[in-house]
């Protein structure tokens, strides 16, 4: 048995990043008593959550993204009064560059979009308010953008810490090195344990929250989970003051190039389509020295200012078909529950995501946010692919 004695009722929540520890959190302050987090890692934060550069935002272009950042907002403002914890949310704005007019188009549609569910303080910004908001970017090319004052920064490691240690101060275990390796079904198909090296723990309930590793996970109850591994790969300058702390994040709408201050480097951010291997986190020098160009061009203090090729990372995203989350319980087996496909959202949108899994486990529904755009079988719907059936 893994972490001693153990009930029918048992949740398992399966991965203990940002999301899984969300989730437990959640579970548990609505009175769920018997909560377990198994990850194979052998400690925290050793997944995606670890690799995050901490931005967060408002400014999505779709409503139910946009309503999860609000109701994730809202949670982090008051995370120490229902944590404990320090989230470290630094509201420095998060400002979008055009560079044409059909970004800015975009860029602007996004923005009604944003005003009609809820945001109040986004706007658009021309080329002088942008030499203003971040005078180091070269004016030249700059169409215009959009600017959130209240966007900014997280501290990934401390939102899954808070989230950690409160759960298990209401009874939450967290059990590390516990790679689960199997789902045992029952006749109703139902999951009735979760198997690791170690053992088997009968369970009532299961929580996927393995991250980019989902859809493993999914597999071993025999669903077929429509989560992919994406790399990010994360390049850093050399200790610098030539950019100030405070600047706000700043993305480019046309190639998604984007670059914060944090701990007195430049963090500099460049999609990809991703690694040959889905699941390679080793960083591309070929790629580094692109978004060292990229950068010098667009920010020419930076030229001069050296990468710390040794500092440089990369991680994965989870990706779902259309880049959003997937919440809610698997069709053929019902007590199989998922909290994935954050798609490189998931620090910012970890508070919002625990919160409303929580709900559906409880209550059957959510009840603090229309998430049916998020339901998992919207991908059989679509027909997107024939596996999703079993969804
Ligand atoms: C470079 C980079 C930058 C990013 N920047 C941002 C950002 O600015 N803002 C933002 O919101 N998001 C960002 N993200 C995305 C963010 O990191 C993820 O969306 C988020 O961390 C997902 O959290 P998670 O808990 O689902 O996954 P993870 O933190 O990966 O946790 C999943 C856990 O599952 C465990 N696990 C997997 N398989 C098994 C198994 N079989 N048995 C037991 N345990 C298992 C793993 O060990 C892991 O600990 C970024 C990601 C990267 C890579």
């Amino acid at each position: 048995m893994i972490g001693g004695g153990v009930t029918g009722a048992t949740v398992a929540v399966i991965g203990g990043g940002v999301i899984g520890a969300s989730v437990a959190y959640h579970l548990a302050a609505r009175g769920v008593r018997d909560v377990v987090v198994l990850d194979r890692a052998p400690r925290a934060g050793e997944g995606s959550t670890g690799r995050a550069t901490g931005g967060f935002r408002v400014q999505f272009a779709t409503a139910v993204n946009v309503r999860l950042s609000l109701l994730a907002r809202e949670k982090l403002r008051r995370f120490t009064d229902e944590t404990g914890g320090y989230c470290g949310f630094i509201p420095a704005g998060y400002l979008w560059i055009a560079r044409n007019e059909a970004e800015l188009a975009a860029l602007r549609s996004a923005l009604e979009l944003q005003r009609a569910n809820g945001v109040d303080d986004a706007v658009e910004v021309d080329a002088d308010a942008i030499a203003r908001l971040n005078p180091a970017l070269r004016r030249e090319e700059i169409a215009g953008g959009t600017y959130c004052a209240s966007d900014g920064f997280v501290a990934p490691l401390k939102i899954l810490d808070g989230y950690r240690r409160a759960a298990e101060r209401l009874g939450v275990r967290f059990v590390w090195d516990a790679d689960v390796i199997g789902l045992r079904r029952g006749r109703d198909g139902r999951i009735t344990a979760v198997c690791t090296a170690s053992g088997e723990l009968s369970v009532g309930n299961v929580v996927n929250a393995a991250g980019a590793w989902a859809a493993h996970v999914a597999s071993l109850a025999g669903v077929a989970l429509p989560v992919t591994p994406l790399r990010r790969q994360v390049a850093v300058t050399v200790p610098t003051a030539v950019l100030p702390q405070t600047m706000p994040m700043t993305i480019y709408a046309g190639d998604g190039f984007h670059l914060r201050v944090r701990d007195g480097r430049v963090l500099l951010l460049l999609p990809t389509a991703g690694a040959a291997d889905a699941f390679d986190v080793n960083v591309d020098p070929g790629w580094i020295d692109a978004v060292e160009r990229i950068a010098r061009a667009r920010v020419p203090c930076l030229t001069g200012v050296v990468i710390d090729r040794a500092a440089c990372w990369a991680g994965l995203y989870e990706m779902s078909p259309d880049g959003h989350a997937i919440i809610g319980t698997a069709r053929s087996v019902p007590n199989l529950y998922f909290a994935n496909g954050a798609s490189g959202h998931g620090v910012m949108h970890a508070p919002a995501l625990g919160q409303l899994l929580a709900e559906i486990v409880v209550d059957g529904a959510a009840t603090s946010l229309d998430v049916s755009a998020l339901r998992p079988d919207r991908f059989a719907d679509l027909g997107a692919q024939r596996a999703c059936e079993l969804l």
